[in-house]
């Protein structure tokens, strides 16, 4: 399979009251599926541009073509996504940036007020398909984890009385997989908001001085959605299993710029095929076969708008880039 099936959107957020507190001038501007970047230090330069399969705005009213809503979002990606499941691909989605670009209200969005991310949007269509097509012939199961990989180790959050760190191993056949992480049968999308709300409850966050609620760790919610067709004149059963990673990874920033110790985490590539998100091996490792092979994903690269964040955000446009 070719590297393009990498499917890549960027989303610029709106201004936060620190920038506009700071006035900030916006460097980003939207055309299309286009998307190009002001050097504010250098005015004069000819903005870079990239192309992505989607580039989403959000300086405008709702109302706006342009503005990219959490539906449109949600209508172009997850849904696609979601379809790929059922014809049995693992897929993947994944959330990249600069802490406070918008990565978790991508992927998680806020419930409460009716803005509701990529997975819960996802979790509920899930169960809506499931509802229309389940019959004699067809059944479906549905098993969540929710677990969060914060320097190299894995804790799992929907038992968060299991404080120690769980060990990655890998099964002959299965691949990799996380022992004892825990694995609940959902049948229904409030069964999985609930765990949702109570794993996100439980991530750690890890202030920084870019954001209070700032992240250095990824979360990494996985669906493992099996379908069971039952022939009922051979009386004989198959099984079309796919699992289903959605991933708001940690703040992509540099050390310097936030005050975040630790490395910083670059992405490398090796070849077309393998592509790999971020260098920390855990991740790498848990979403290998979600990445090649039978496998289906997409990448929404969070930008901020403002002028002050202009290294950051280039360098996020430029990851976004190589991930094509
Ligand atoms: P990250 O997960 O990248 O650290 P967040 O998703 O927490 O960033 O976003 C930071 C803040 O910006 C949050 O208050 C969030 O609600 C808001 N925000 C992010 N993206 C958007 C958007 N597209 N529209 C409206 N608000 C947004």
């Amino acid at each position: 399979m070719s590297g393009a099936s990498v499917k890549v959107a960027v989303r610029v957020r709106p201004f936060n009251s620190r920038e506009t507190s700071k006035e900030s001038k916006c460097i980003i501007q939207m055309q299309g599926n286009s998307t190009s970047i002001i050097n504010p230090k250098n005015p004069k330069e000819a903005p870079k541009s990239f192309s992505f399969d989607y580039s989403y705005w959000s300086h405008t009213s709702p109302e706006d073509p342009c503005f990219a809503s959490q539906n449109r979002v949600y209508n172009d990606i997850g849904k696609e996504m979601l379809l790929h499941a059922f014809e049995g691909y693992n897929v993947c989605i994944f959330a990249y940036g600069q802490t406070g670009a918008g990565k978790s209200y991508t992927m998680m969005g806020k419930q409460e007020e009716s803005q509701a991310g990529i997975i819960p949007q996802l979790c509920e269509e899930l169960f809506e398909k499931i509802n229309d097509n389940c019959n004699e012939e067809m059944s479906y199961s549905v098993e969540v984890s929710y677990m969060e990989i914060y320097c190299e180790r894995v804790r799992d959050l929907l038992n968060p009385k299991n404080k120690g760190h769980l060990r990655v191993r890998e099964h002959p056949l299965l691949g990799p997989y996380v022992e004892d992480l825990s694995k609940l049968a959902v049948t229904s999308y409030t069964d999985i908001a609930d765990l949702m709300d109570a794993g996100n409850k439980a991530r750690t966050v890890a202030a920084t001085n870019m954001n209070e609620t700032s992240s250095r760790s990824h979360a990494v919610f996985t669906i493992v959605f099996t379908q069971k067709k039952h022939d009922t004149e051979t009386n004989l059963s198959t099984e079309k299993v796919s699992k289903i990673s959605l991933v708001d990874l940690a703040g992509s920033e540099r050390a310097d710029s936030t005050g975040a110790k630790g490395t910083r985490l670059k992405s490398k590539k090796k070849k077309k095929t393998d592509f790999i998100p971020y260098r920390d091996s855990v991740l790498t490792w848990l979403l290998r076969e979600n990445l090649g092979g039978n496998s289906r994903t997409a990448m929404v690269a969070a930008l901020s708008p403002a002028d002050i964040n202009y290294d950051e955000t280039l360098s996020t446009l430029r990851y976004a880039d190589r991930a094509k």
